[in-house]
């Protein structure tokens, strides 16, 4: 198994990180891709990476565009240039749109559109953060035609609008969302994916199952995805597995050596 989106480089996992990953091998998951945030996040964000050899995305988060966001694009360009041969580099992101946190609204789409022009020059993946503002976002991809495409991480939304993401080429990331009993439209859309179109994923330390004892969340709860989004279809867990880590290692191009 392969944790599509974690935030392996963030505080709350200072003080156990080497044994999660430990425990992560134990229960047969190969790595985790770990998203990019803000500027101040990266140095930590990539030294993390390198640490332990973990696939990685470079990107500015909807919540982390401001006043600053054009001095923010200009350093993610920097850095990316320092990047682009680094094989552990996969994609950009995660960037996107978020209504819930919509106060930055207009950065937040500046923001977006520079980060998608940055995909298509480098041919990378993106990974997108997409809350209660798919028709925007559909129509902003529809415009952009990337090459690679990418992945809606942490997908909620109905078999309609996983559909239109499909016909662009975007897989879903399906998380811990779909363990949490009202999540029923999301259920719903997850029984009818086709096979290549989902990446699995925990979002941790964040999306902690409700049904958890733990307040941190981590990527030993992709098990429990597998088995769930293999209820849901019907289908054997072995399959779902497999289709998975075909998927994820498709999107991000994942050399043999980072997994
Ligand atoms: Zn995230």
């Amino acid at each position: 198994m392969i944790d599509s989106h974690a935030h392996l480089d963030f505080a709350e996992f200072d003080s156990d990180r080497k044994q999660l990953f430990d425990s992560m091998k134990q229960a047969g998951i190969e790595t985790a891709v770990i998203p990019g945030v803000s500027p101040a996040h990266w140095d930590q964000q990539l030294a993390i990476a390198k640490e332990y050899v973990c696939p990685f995305g470079l990107g500015i988060h909807p919540w982390f565009c401001d006043e600053e966001i054009t001095v923010s694009l200009a350093e993610l360009k920097l850095k990316l240039e320092k990047y682009q041969f680094d094989p552990k580099l996969v994609a950009i992101g995660e960037c996107g749109l978020d209504k819930l946190r919509n106060k930055n609204w207009q950065a937040q789409i500046v923001s977006l559109e520079a980060q998608l022009t940055m995909a298509k020059q480098l041919e990378l993946p993106v990974i997108l953060h997409v809350v209660k503002a798919h028709n925007e976002m559909l129509s902003i991809l529809r415009k952009h035609a990337l090459p690679k495409a990418g992945v809606i991480h942490g997908f909620y939304g109905s078999v309609e609008i996983a559909n239109e993401y499909i016909k662009l080429g975007f897989k879903l990331g399906i998380g811990g969302l779909i363990l949490n009993h009202n999540t029923q439209k999301l259920k719903n859309c997850v029984a009818h994916l086709p096979l290549d179109s989902f990446l699995i994923e925990t979002d941790s330390p964040a999306m902690t199952p409700s049904n958890s004892a733990e307040t941190r969340n981590t990527p030993l709860i992709l098990q429990s995805i597998i088995v769930e989004i293999a209820n849901l279809q019907k289908k054997s867990s072995v399959l779902i597995s497999e289709h998975a880590f075909r998927n994820v290692v498709q999107l991000f191009d994942l050399k043999l050596k980072l997994i």
